[in-house]
């Protein structure tokens, strides 16, 4: 298998249209020396919502980049998938994001827990990360109850992992456990008693999705203090680093922040920390994509726009039913959506800046935002409409898709000028 690389980015296109743009912005920031990895992502949730294939992601990557003459590694995430949903996603992805998050709090048998606290024990009292930058202090009792959280986890992404190297063989993939989705942040010390666990399991794990402090809500800024981020986020490196060291786990494990875009608050903070520690990262972006095709339809005017404002209007009516799969990672302010009426006499440009992430832009609308995210699939039963649309109005949304992942993401996380 091809190496996923230092550096690598997670896109998420719903709708299977903009491979080609976002690999522009690959490649764009390749001449600028920085060399990502591109993986394209597509949760069970999107594919079932759209009617799509997990297999169409991989015709959609492959097509892409034979198309550009892409030469370097790229990959096809199966995106936090479970025992429930892997197998029509074993054929065609080589990343699996094994999502563990719905396991924590159930505990392990009392036995595999002692087990565990054999070898885990000895870690309790003063323990030296690294040095002066990071020394945690642990209890048996503490570590005990750091077991009894994540134990049950750690087991389940085993069988979730052997389920996937039965059917595709070792080393032919990429590992990623993640345990974003949840309400409660794994702190540094829980972090490295789960790195324990995960190295214990035999999973040879390459990427770790924790949930960091904070919200991460999909579409929009960090909610949070970005200072506070950047310590937590700094102490976990340093966790994986020893951890990796002491339980000889892939010494290319590094971390993956799913990050729902448009994380501008933290991405300098990133790009600095691991510019400074010399580490990598893998970022994932949520399927936003879908936004800057709405935008783009909207940029388009005549029936573009009338689409979308369609789009929105249903969603306005439809709120609780598009919004309830994804309760933990949006927070719309229902008291800040416009009303249909006022949206009908809207132009291209006031629905573009109502809903473009443009920091400082006062029509830009956060809620609105977040909903139209989650109303994809009010275009996914106008689908034949919807594609003719993508595909009459390809150019503008092309620059649209691209100028986001670009200029947006890379260039603020990679500080690229
Ligand atoms: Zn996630």
């Amino acid at each position: 298998m091809e190496a996923l690389g230092k550096y690598s980015f997670g896109l998420g296109d719903r709708f299977g249209h903009q491979g080609n743009a976002q690999l522009k912005a690959i490649m764009a920031a390749y001449e600028k020396g920085i060399d990502i990895t591109p993986v394209w992502n597509k949760s069970n949730r999107e594919h079932i919502t759209i009617g799509t294939q997990p297999s169409d992601v991989r015709t959609e990557a492959d097509t892409v980049t034979r198309s550009a003459g892409f030469k370097r590694p790229y990959f096809v995430d199966a995106d936090h998938i479970n025992l429930e949903n892997v197998d029509r996603f074993i054929g065609c992805s080589d990343f699996f994001t094994i999502d563990v998050a719905s396991y924590i709090g159930k505990k392990a048998n009392k036995d595999e827990i002692n087990e565990f606290m054999i070898r885990a024990e000895r870690y309790s009292g003063e323990l030296n990360i690294a040095g002066p930058k990071l020394t945690l202090e642990t209890s048996k009792s503490q570590i005990r109850q750091i077991a009894e959280k994540y134990l049950f986890a750690a087991k389940k992404a085993q069988e979730i992992y052997n389920k996937i190297e039965k059917a595709k063989g070792k080393d032919n993939f990429v590992t990623e456990v993640s345990m974003d989705e949840v309400a409660q942040p794994q702190t540094p010390l829980e972090l490295f008693f789960i790195l324990q666990m995960l190295a214990t399991e035999n999973i040879p794990l390459q990427t770790i999705a924790p949930k960091f402090s904070g919200r991460f809500n999909k579409g929009v800024e960090y909610v949070g203090d970005p200072i506070l981020f950047a310590r937590e986020f700094e102490q976990d490196l340093l966790v994986i680093g020893y951890a990796v060291r002491e339980f000889d786990l892939p010494v290319n494990l590094k971390m993956s922040i799913h990050s729902g875009s448009d994380k501008f608050a933290i991405y300098p903070y990133i790009g600095s920390i691991i510019k400074k520690t010399a580490k990598g990262i893998h970022l994932k972006t949520a399927g936003t994509t879908w936004l800057e095709e709405v935008i783009g339809l909207a940029e388009s005017g005549g029936e573009g726009l009338e689409f979308v404002k369609e789009i929105y209007c249903g969603s306005l009516k439809k709120i609780d039913e598009l919004c309830a799969p994804y309760a933990d990672v949006i927070d719309i302010k229902v008291s800040s959506l416009p009303s249909t009426y006022e949206v009908s006499k809207w132009n291209s440009q006031k629905f573009s800046d109502t809903l473009k992430h443009i920091p400082g832009n006062h029509d830009y609308n956060p809620s609105m935002r977040q909903l139209i995210h989650v109303a994809y699939k009010l275009a996914a039963i106008k689908m034949n409409e919807y594609y003719r649309l993508l595909e009459t109005n390809e150019q503008v949304i092309t620059k649209c898709v691209y100028e986001n992942i670009y200029d947006r993401h890379i260039c603020r996380l990679f500080g690229i000028r």
